[in-house]
């Protein structure tokens, strides 16, 4: 592949355990402009929940076939519905599992990847959550249980994280500025993407007076999309290749 393919980024897509229409427009999103591209990083929340990869769902298992077939380099940074990903479920998907945040160098120069939660400082009781969940302890207690109560387990996670979604102020639920610029100033790179959020959109940002770029990825369950890199920069679409609409991003 040229080097000067462009890069491709996608998130939040909460794929179910079951094929869907979901699952049919990732699949096309693969033997579509995954083709021609350079690189796919997929930025967490790819599957509503994960249990564990013996969990054999078969949406994920053509999924993974699906990205087996590309022939680039494909990278995942785990989200807060799937952060039990693990090596066995790479390897039959191809991809590398990568850490939060990801340096990168795309096609337009140095940026820096990410879920998005952890940028959501203002959301103390998930930052609570996300420290439990990820810990190595946390994680081996919960693949230790048996599959049924793992998917049981899970549901009722969803279901209270839906329930408080809900009743918590947009903006807890939105970035923190602060922790935004955080990032940038460790990065030290001019461009930052990240999901999570659900409200797509390219931030034009100034930290310490320098100009930046934070590029936030739709969710395939409101209005997919994919953010495109190429050498001039980052560009947002619909999954038909179109510019994605004005009126859909949350500028
Ligand atoms: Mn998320």
């Amino acid at each position: 592949m040229s080097p000067r393919a462009p890069a491709l980024v996608i998130s939040d897509l909460h794929l179910d355990r079951e094929p869907g229409p979901l699952l049919e427009a990732v699949l096309a999103f693969l033997e579509g402009p995954a083709r021609t591209a350079s690189a796919l990083y997929i930025l967490g929340d790819l599957f509503e929940y994960w249990v564990g990869d013996d969990a054999g769902f078969p949406a994920a298992e053509r999924l993974a076939a699906g990205l087996k077939s590309l022939d680039i380099p494909v990278s995942f940074i785990h989200g807060n519905r799937d952060f039990l990903v693990g090596e066995a479920y790479a390897a039959r998907a191809g991809m590398q599992l990568a850490p939060d945040p990801l340096h990168v160098a795309l096609p337009c120069g140095p940026a820096v990847l990410l879920h998005g939660d952890s940028l959501c400082t203002d959301d103390t009781e998930h930052m609570a959550f996300r420290q439990q969940v990820r810990s190595g302890e946390w994680q081996q207690a919960f693949l230790a249980h048996p599959l049924e109560e793992r998917i049981r387990q899970a549901e009722d996670m969803r279901a209270t994280s839906r329930d408080k979604s809900q009743i918590k102020a947009a903006a807890i639920m939105d970035v923190n500025d602060t922790a935004v610029a955080d990032v940038f100033r460790d990065a030290d790179v001019p461009l930052m993407i990240h999901g999570h959020t659900h409200r797509p959109a390219i931030h034009e940002v100034s930290v310490d007076g320098q100009p930046r770029q934070r590029c936030v990825l739709p969710a395939w369950d409101e209005h997919p999309g994919y953010l495109e890199i190429n050498a001039a920069g980052p560009i947002l679409r619909r999954l038909d290749g179109s510019p994605y609409p004005k009126q859909l991003l949350h500028a």
